[in-house]
């Protein structure tokens, strides 16, 4: 068993877990074996996020508690977006991390591991000779070093220059039935708000060869549904040396759904500047492809928009949304907004509100707007108070669960196919997920139920990554409820 031990803890977003996924590979090839608790690791592991400041906040108050820890020998290291977004001001805020790298870096992972290796060994000889020459010359033990001295540093926060991904073979997936892949990294939108272009790097694309690799791989390992990751998808542009093989976007996902036994494949996120009808002719033409588009709005006025630097209108938005409510099968909208960015006006914000009724989300992910640093929008005058943001937010809110009592309550008498992801022992239900991307919690009637006659029938219990049909029979906000169909 390897001595050397890592704990690793993940903030924010499906991006930065799955980072988390291919660094927790890397460590591993690298021979380092992952632990449960900080208390058991040599080297402990942030992934960081700085999209809003709550989330940047979490990470000090983790680092808080490390003086007690670096007396117990441990290393720390900080990754992700606040490592990047922050550098070596980190190293003066918390003088024990010895790691600070963004995920532009990640690709010299192992380098840098091997870096903070080296310099440690390094460091505890000259310590050893340290102590030895002044026990020898002065007869007695050597004066206590300033904690902070010999401090190991090593960064990696490579600008947005870079043009590699990181890609690696060894990404340690934590499910094993449905998976993510990254296919573009960085983004180059630069919306007004958003830290994303100055923490992931310029905008890079894997090429559409080496994703599909990937997806033949998973499925040779018996993954089922792949998930497309990137901050902005629909800029993907194929990097493949051979000009007639390069896809767009949609013939990327086409491909990936085509792949033998991939039975579902989801993607996020979109942008509606960039997100073509091609994507919604590939939903329609093959069947893997989930019913679901989350295509983040930010705010139902253009004015707002303009501010935000979005490059669209809400009229373009909405066309948009047309697109996919022709499709020849229902697709489910999900989006993400922002309330109280600076000038957002009553009348801005009952823009945003009519935009749930006319569009009809399945979910919207509604945040406070956060001024972060390095963004041109932190710079905006006419600042919302936070007590305003937080009753627009509420106001958001509330509107929004009535859209989605009406829309889970049509479900109710249709069948769906979901996918098994386990099993919730307090309320004796399976927990499924619809191709909508919806939890449809489900029970099995009880005349097939092992507790109707106890193992007669343990072959019914569904297994984890199977997909069976469930038929709906109660709704509520945020999920589904029904029964198995036998
Ligand atoms: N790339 C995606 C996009 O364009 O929508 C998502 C990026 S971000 C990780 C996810 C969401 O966080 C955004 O859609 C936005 O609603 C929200 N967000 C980003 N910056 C924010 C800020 N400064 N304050 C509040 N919410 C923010
Ligand atoms: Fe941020 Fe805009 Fe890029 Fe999304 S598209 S990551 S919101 S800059």
């Amino acid at each position: 068993m390897s001595s050397k031990t890592f704990y690793l803890e993940t903030f924010g977003c499906q991006m930065n877990v799955h980072d988390s996924e291919k660094v927790v590979g890397t460590l591993l090839q690298e021979g380092y074996r992952q632990v449960e608790t900080v208390e058991q690791a040599d080297l402990v592991l942030y992934n960081t996020c700085s999209i809003r400041d709550k989330a940047e906040q979490k990470v000090f108050n983790r680092l808080s508690d490390y003086k007690k820890y670096k007396k117990q020998g441990k290393t720390f290291g900080v990754l992700g977006c606040v490592a990047q977004q922050e550098g070596e001001k980190i190293f003066e805020r918390a003088p024990y991390v010895s790691l600070v790298a963004g995920s532009a870096s990640y690709h010299k992972l192992p380098q840098m591991l091997k870096q903070l290796e080296n310099a440690q060994l390094e460091n505890a000889q000259l310590e050893k000779v340290r102590i030895e020459s002044a026990i020898l010359e002065a007869g007695n033990s050597p004066t206590r070093k300033p904690e902070t001295e010999n401090l190991v540093r090593i960064t990696g926060l490579d600008d947005r220059e870079t043009d590699k991904c990181f890609e690696t073979e060894f990404t340690a997936r934590t499910n094993p039935h449905r998976g993510y892949i990254t296919i573009i990294e960085g983004c180059d939108k630069f919306c007004s708000y958003c830290v994303v272009p100055y923490t992931r790097g310029k905008e890079r694309s894997r090429t559409s060869q080496s994703v599909l690799a990937e997806a033949r791989q998973m499925a040779d390992l018996g993954y089922t549904e792949i998930q497309l990751l990137g901050q902005n998808v629909n800029s993907y542009k194929d990097s493949e040396g051979n000009p007639s093989r390069r896809k767009t976007f949609a013939e990327l996902l086409a491909a990936v759904g085509e792949v033998p036994g991939i039975r579902r494949v989801r993607f996020t996120t979109s942008h509606p500047r960039d997100f073509g009808r091609d994507i919604v002719d590939a939903i329609d033409a093959v069947p893997t492809l989930c019913d679901h588009v989350h295509l983040p709005v930010q705010s139902g006025s253009t004015r707002m928009l303009d501010a935000m630097q979005r490059l669209y209108t809400r009229d373009q938005y909405l066309e948009r949304i047309a697109w996919m409510k022709s499709a020849k099968r229902e697709i489910s909208i999900t989006t993400d907004m922002i309330v109280g960015f600076p000038g957002e006006t009553e009348s801005d914000f009952a823009e945003t509100l009519s935009l749930l009724d006319e569009v009809g989300y399945d979910a919207v992910f509604a945040f406070k707007y956060s001024p972060r640093p390095n963004t041109p929008s932190i710079k905006l005058e006419d600042a919302i108070p936070d007590q305003e943001k937080a009753r627009r937010l509420d106001v958001l809110m509330s509107r929004q669960r009535e859209v989605q009592i009406t829309r889970y309550k049509k479900y109710i008498g249709t069948k769906c196919e979901v996918m098994v992801e386990g099993r919730n022992e307090t309320r004796a239900q399976w927990i499924g997920r619809t191709t909508h991307n919806k939890t449809l919690n489900f029970v099995i009637p009880p005349t097939t139920n092992q507790t109707a006659d106890p193992g007669a029938h343990a072959t019914a219990n569904p297994k984890a990554g199977s997909y069976v049909p469930v038929v709906v029979t109660g709704s509520f906000p945020n999920s589904l409820l029904g029964e198995l169909v036998v």
